[in-house]
């Protein structure tokens, strides 16, 4: 059985009450474990939505990262030695607070997250899935050769050539390496001359799939930290469904239009583009 951080914001929720199970002296400040919380905590495997704002018991949360421990030491951020799902260890929510805070082991505390930050994230989350799929089906005719299909069937440009995503309130930034590796799996560089026209197409499919009002859930395997977790989006031509950890808005209806555009610059071997995501 794992003993990983019980956690409520894959729900939705923006509060919880919990129990200290740990202190740790960090760095950055003081540590703390809790038995379950609401907080979204930074991965620093994966950093792509960073991580909530808000308190503990009363105090400033400086920061939250995903923590992991055997039973002893726990280690933080990149400092992590295994992977998710290691027997043995437990994957824990670290909120960081300040080196003082009169907070201790067996404390029940509540933890508040400002929800004004939080949405604004999910809805940056929301619109940056979307805008990978539109951009694996605006770049779809590019391909010479069979490649593994998307959350919608649409060859995976995304998983091939992203090289990191970071979300921010009400969008995101993508960046993608189009290589040697790349070009061998069938993928026409030719394609990237015209952004201005894989904008248009990435557009339109946007357009077309937020006035679908479509809904979204997470499914997951558990309610720990560790356990698996999907983005679920119930578009009109079937679910679509994304590994993801982090939090989103509940239905695309609660999205305002969202839009992509491209930067390209030329780097050794490659191509590099840029995608600008905004929901407004
Ligand atoms: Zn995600």
């Amino acid at each position: 059985m794992s003993s990983d951080t019980l956690v409520s914001y894959p729900a939705g929720s923006t509060s919880s009450r919990g129990t200290v199970l740990a202190t740790v002296a960090l760095e950055q400040g003081l540590g703390v474990v809790l038995d379950r919380t609401a907080f979204h905590p930074v991965d620093a495997g994966w950093p792509d939505q960073p991580a909530d704002r808000g308190t503990l018991a009363g105090h400033p949360v400086l920061d939250a990262v995903v923590g992991a421990t055997d039973g002893g030491e726990i280690f933080v951020g990149r400092d992590i030695p295994v992977r998710k799902g290691t027997e043995g260890w437990s994957f824990v929510v670290v909120h960081v607070l300040a080196a003082d805070a009169p907070v201790n082991v067996g404390d029940d505390v509540d933890v508040t997250v400002d929800e004004g930050y939080r949405n604004g994230l999910s809805a940056g989350h929301t619109a940056c899935h979307l805008a990978s799929l539109a951009l694996d089906a605006a770049l779809a005719d590019a391909w010479t050769k069979e490649i593994g299909g998307d959350a919608l069937g649409n060859p995976d440009f995304e998983s091939n050539a992203c090289q990191s995503s970071r979300i921010h309130e009400h969008g995101s930034v993508d960046v993608y390496r189009v290589g040697k590796s790349l070009r061998k799996k069938g993928f026409d560089v030719a394609a990237l001359d015209d952004l201005d026209g894989v904008a248009a197409r990435a557009n339109a499919h946007l357009a077309e799939w937020v006035a679908s009002d479509a809904g979204i859930r997470i499914d997951r395997d558990g309610e720990g930290l560790g356990d698996r977790r999907n983005w679920v989006c119930e578009l009109p031509g079937g679910d679509a469904v994304i590994p993801c950890g982090g939090t989103h808005l509940t239905s695309l209806g609660d999205l305002g239009p969202v839009t992509v555009a491209f930067e390209r610059a030329e780097v050794e071997g490659g191509v590099e583009i840029t995608m600008h995501t905004t929901a407004a």
